[in-house]
């Protein structure tokens, strides 16, 4: 394999730059040449390809969102969308394509797979929501974001005596919420992994309540439901002073963490070395802090698995 392709699709998140410098670096490094392209699937089957050259991932490695730009492609999901991706790749000479993102991004990267085409899924996503792995590139910065924001939320919530409900991203996955409610001191942390008990929430925050605590944390994953209509809920059946904070694309964005970029650097580089050992429909991840990979489709016909003993625990911390 002498030419190989890098994009990023879906959802963005901080590390995929980390991510795409690795690719290029560790393909130039073996003398093989890389072509980025733009906007994931648009750009590739409308041809918006460059080559890159080592100078072109300079100063990136500490940026948030990617350079490559991002899309979603209802057209690519179609096989004369993937017809035509393929044919802007065969044009430029192109024999593997790096793909970086989320399931949805697998889905494109094992269709262009079944069409002959080799493919590598690198996890870029801030859900960790991606089998086969223990993390997803963009997860430790999201988190670390996400209890930057309870931190501050907290010193206020204290001061007017308050309940607060977070609302954090995370799709159908809860471990935004339990990490980042874990290390947040959340009293309560709803995930759509576990039973959510809204007779509990409320007579653990009426004990707190009378207890004498000056303020209660919440923190509800985006999978249960909208933090605003759990407010309510909770305002109606406390009368306590509730507010409610959904934090949003912040959760998205800013420097990745020293752990994005190390894994980023760590899985992108490992995605060429499997390309150049000729392997494909293969995704990349960590397990136990060791590099692995998998088949996509092994990975996309399973359901990610979050830690229920951390649930547990941050149930027995919080009493
Ligand atoms: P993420 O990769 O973050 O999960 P999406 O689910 O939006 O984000 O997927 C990104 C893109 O991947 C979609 O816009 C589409 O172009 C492509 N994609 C998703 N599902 C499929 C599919 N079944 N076949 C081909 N391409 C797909």
């Amino acid at each position: 394999m002498k030419k190989i392709g890098v994009l990023t699709s879906g959802g963005d998140s901080p590390g995929m730059n980390a991510a795409i410098r690795a690719v290029v670096r560790k393909a130039i490094f073996h003398d093989v040449e890389v072509y980025g392209i733009y906007q994931g699937y648009t750009g590739l089957m409308t041809g918006q390809i460059k080559k890159l050259e080592l100078g072109s991932v300079g100063d990136i490695i500490h940026r948030g969102g990617t350079f490559l730009y991002s899309a979603r492609s209802e057209e690519f999901k179609t096989l004369e969308g993937q017809k035509k991706g393929i044919e802007q790749l065969n044009k430029h000479g192109i024999e593997g394509l790096v793909v970086i993102g989320g399931d949805g991004s697998y889905r494109g990267a094992e269709k262009l797979t079944e069409h002959g085409f080799p493919c590598v899924g690198v996890p870029g996503t801030i859900d960790n929501d991606i089998p086969g792995t223990d993390f997803t590139i963009g997860f430790d910065t999201a988190i670390n974001t996400v209890i930057d924001a309870i931190d501050k939320i907290r010193d206020t919530a204290t001061s007017h005596e308050r309940t607060y409900i977070i609302e954090v991203m995370g799709r159908h996955a809860g471990d935004i919420a339990l990490w980042s409610g874990l290390a947040g001191g959340a009293e309560t942390i709803l995930i759509p992994e576990a039973t959510v008990d809204m007779e509990d929430v409320i007579g653990r925050l009426k004990r707190g309540h009378d207890r004498g605590k000056r303020h209660s944390i919440i923190v509800v994953a985006e999978g249960v439901g909208s933090g605003v209509e759990i407010g309510k809920q909770i305002k109606e059946a406390t009368n306590l002073e509730t507010r409610v904070s959904v934090l949003g694309h912040i959760q998205r964005g800013g420097s990745p963490t020293v752990s994005d970029r190390v894994l980023a650097s760590r899985l992108g580089a490992y995605s060429v070395e499997l390309l150049l050992d000729g392997k494909k429909g293969r995704a990349v991840g960590i397990k136990e802090n060791k590099l692995v990979d998998f088949s996509i489709s092994e990975a996309l016909s399973q359901r990610h698995t979050l830690d229920l003993s951390m649930y547990k625990l941050s149930e027995e911390l919080s009493i």
